[in-house]
């Protein structure tokens, strides 16, 4: 099996507008192997979540071609698209996303809903991904009963329940003050450690220097894309 979690090859996205078209990508190419820390920068309009959507196969590209583990998007049906979301991806917002009058562990089981896992197992699996994620605890609260930093962790129990390859995350530290910011992170360094891969998009300098892959969008383009190579000591320059 091939190690390409992405590969985009002149990968483009309009939308349609009363007067026109806006470009949000404009002929993007880059590719992504599996267990990669990838982090994607760029000013506010510069076509970041339209990446990321297009990652998360929400939206189709208007022009060339994004493949997934291999296989090129476009080959599939919606049905198909959304089983392998489903089973594959697992999304992060900003703003969390939790249904408000839902409890914890009922917002995990969600995608094991859609996936049809029986209930008990459903339970079971939601209760495990609440406990990676720190909050064994507090399976039975409802949103408003827990702080932003739990809310976005149920998020990330939530996505990584189905044990997704990639978890795409659109400003998870967003919402957060700096020291519960820093904890999501280490949270989604963690589960990159243990093999999953995750792509995030980030306005914070520190998120996008810890990455090992980093694309910096400008005006639907990639004006910078650097890899870093993981070593098990990496040391400052000694020059
Ligand atoms: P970013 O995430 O970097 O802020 P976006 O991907 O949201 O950028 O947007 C890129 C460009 O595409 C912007 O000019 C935005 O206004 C436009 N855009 C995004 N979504 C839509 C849409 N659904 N319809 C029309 N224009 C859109």
């Amino acid at each position: 099996m091939s190690d390409r979690l992405f590969e985009a090859q002149q990968l483009s996205k309009s939308y349609g507008i009363a007067d026109g078209q806006v470009d949000a990508l404009k002929n993007v190419n880059f590719s992504i192997d599996k267990g990669k820390f990838v982090a994607i920068t760029g000013p506010s309009g510069s076509g970041k979540s339209t990446l990321l959507s297009l990652m998360g196969m929400l939206a189709r590209p208007t022009d060339g071609v994004l493949s997934f583990q291999g296989e090129n998007i476009a080959h599939l049906d919606s049905e198909q698209i959304a089983r392998l979301r489903n089973a594959e991806i697992g999304f992060v917002f900003q703003s969390f996303q939790l249904l408000d009058r839902t409890t914890a562990i009922e917002n995990v089981e969600l995608p094991l809903i859609y996936a049809k896992i029986p209930s008990k197992e459903r339970c079971l699996r939601a209760c495990e991904a609440l406990t990676r994620v720190g909050l064994a605890d507090r399976l039975d609260h409802y949103p408003a009963q827990l702080s932003g930093g739990e809310q976005q962790r149920v998020a990330i129990a939530r996505a990584i329940v189905n044990k997704p390859s990639v978890i795409l995350a659109d400003e998870p530290t967003g919402a957060l003050d700096t020291a519960t910011g820093r904890e999501i992170l280490e949270l989604l360094q963690d589960l990159n450690q243990q093999g999953t891969s995750v792509v995030v998009i980030t306005h914070n300098p520190e998120i996008a220097e810890g990455a090992e892959q980093h694309m910096a969008l400008v005006d639907g383009r990639i004006q910078t894309a650097s890899t870093v190579k993981k070593t098990a000591s990496a040391k400052p320059d000694q020059a």
